[in-house]
C-alpha cells in the first residue's frame, strides 16, 4: 500500500547524515513577525531505510550549527516514484497538506529559490492547497490524528446516517493566525476536512461545515443535532435545510439524463444508478460485488470508483462488472 508519512523528528530510519546526492526542490520562507518566521529549503533523496524509497527533507538557518543550518527528515514515502520531479512533488504537495493540518500554516509568503520544481509548478501545488475552500471530505489526503492539535473551538455536534449506521460527529474549529481549519472528531478518529483563509469564527464554522456536508451530500448526511457550540441548534437545522432543498432540485434536474449510455449501461448491469444530489448532472450507482458506490458522470459519459481505482466509460464498467461476477462466483 501507498503510504506517505510525515512529521518532525517522527520519522525513523533516516540516513544519520544529509545525503550528498539529494536534490534541491525549492526554498520558501513565511515570514508573519519579524520575530516569527520560517525559511525552508526542500531537498529528495532517495533511500533504502525502513521500506521507504524516497525522503522530503527541511534545511533551515540554525544559529546553533557551526555551518549555520540544519537539516531533518520530514516526510518519507514507499512509493517508487521513477522521476525525481514526481517524487517531489507529491512529497511537497502531502508535506504542506499535513503542515496545514498539524501546524494550521498558512500559504508561503515567498518564493526565495528555486531547484527541482520551478516558480509556477511550487505555485501551483500551493494553488491546490490554499484554494478557498481546501476539502477533502473522504481523507484522501490530509493524514488521520489521534487528537485535534492544539486549542480549538467547539463547533456543534451532530449525528450522520451513513448508510449502514447512525454515527456520532463533533464539529471543530482550528484558528491560525491566517487560516481556518474545520475538524471532524468521530469513531474513526480526528480528521482535517477542509479550510479557507481565516474570518469571523461562527462565519467560518459555518462556510466550511456546509461546504463538508455538500461534498459527501448524496452519500452520508447530518440527522439529528446533539450539542450546540458556535453554531446552535437552529443554525444546524438552516444549514441542512438549504442543502436539502438544494438536492431535491439536483436530483430532479439530473433525471434528464436517465438515457445517458453510461447510466443505461450501469441499469442493465443491475447497479442501481440514481441521481446523486449534490450538482444537476452528478449520478451515483453501486460499485460491483461492494457494498460502496461509485460515480457515475453522464456528461463526460464516464464512472469512477475511488476505492477501487477504476474509471471509464459504458464498456470498461461492463468489463468491471464481469470480473467482479468471475470473483465472486
Ligand atoms: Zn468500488
Amino acid at each position: 500500500m501507498t503510504e506517505f508519512r510525515f512529521g518532525y523528528g517522527e520519522i525513523e530510519p533516516v540516513p544519520r547524515r544529509f545525503p550528498r546526492g539529494a536534490a534541491f526542490v525549492g526554498r520558501v520562507c513565511w515570514s508573519w513577525s519579524p520575530a516569527h518566521e520560517r525559511d525552508h529549503s526542500y531537498f529528495v533523496s532517495q533511500t533504502r531505510l525502513g521500506g521507504n524509497k524516497w525522503l522530503l527533507w527541511v534545511r533551515r538557518p540554525s544559529d546553533d550549527r557551526p555551518n549555520g543550518c540544519y537539516e531533518a527528515v520530514v516526510g518519507a514515502t514507499n512509493t517508487a516514484f521513477d522521476d525525481l520531479v514526481e517524487a517531489a512533488k507529491a512529497l511537497l504537495f502531502r508535506f504542506w497538506i499535513w503542515s496545514v493540518a498539524a501546524e494550521k500554516i498558512d500559504r508561503p509568503h515567498e518564493i526565495l529559490s528555486t531547484g527541482v520544481l520551478d516558480e509556477s509548478e511550487l505555485d501551483r501545488i500551493a494553488d491546490q492547497i490554499w484554494d478557498d475552500p481546501f476539502l477533502d471530505p473522504w481523507s484522501k489526503l490530509v493524514p488521520r490524528f489521534t487528537s485535534v492539535p492544539e486549542v480549538s473551538q467547539f463547533v456543534c455536534a451532530y449525528d450522520v446516517w451513513a448508510g449502514i449506521d447512525t454515527v456520532e460527529e463533533a464539529a471543530l474549529l482550528a484558528r491560525g493566525s491566517s487560516i481556518d481549519v474545520l475538524w471532524i472528531e468521530s469513531i474513526e478518529g480526528c480528521r482535517a476536512v477542509a479550510w479557507h483563509p481565516r474570518r469571523d469564527a461562527k462565519e467560518s464554522a459555518r462556510i466550511l461545515l456546509e461546504a463538508f456536508w455538500r461534498a459527501r451530500h448524496g452519500f452520508i448526511g447530518p440527522t439529528e443535532f446533539l450539542q450546540a457550540g458556535l453554531l446552535d441548534g437552529g443554525e444546524f437545522q438552516d444549514l441542512r435545510d438549504a442543502i436539502s432543498g438544494e438536492t431535491a432540485a439536483n436530483e430532479t434536474a439530473a433525471l434528464r439524463h436517465r438515457d445517458a449510455p453510461i447510466v443505461r449501461t450501469a441499469r442493465e448491469l443491475g447497479l442501481n444508478p440514481r441521481p446523486a444530489g449534490h450538482s444537476p448532472d452528478a449520478w451515483m450507482a453501486s460499485c460491483p460485488g461492494t457494498s460502496h458506490w461509485l460515480m457515475i458522470g453522464p456528461i463526460t459519459n464516464e464512472f469512477g470508483c475511488g476505492w477501487c481505482r477504476r474509471a471509464g466509460g459504458p464498456d470498461e464498467l461492463s468489463i468491471f462488472a464481469e470480473e467482479r461476477r468471475h470473483r465472486r462466483s
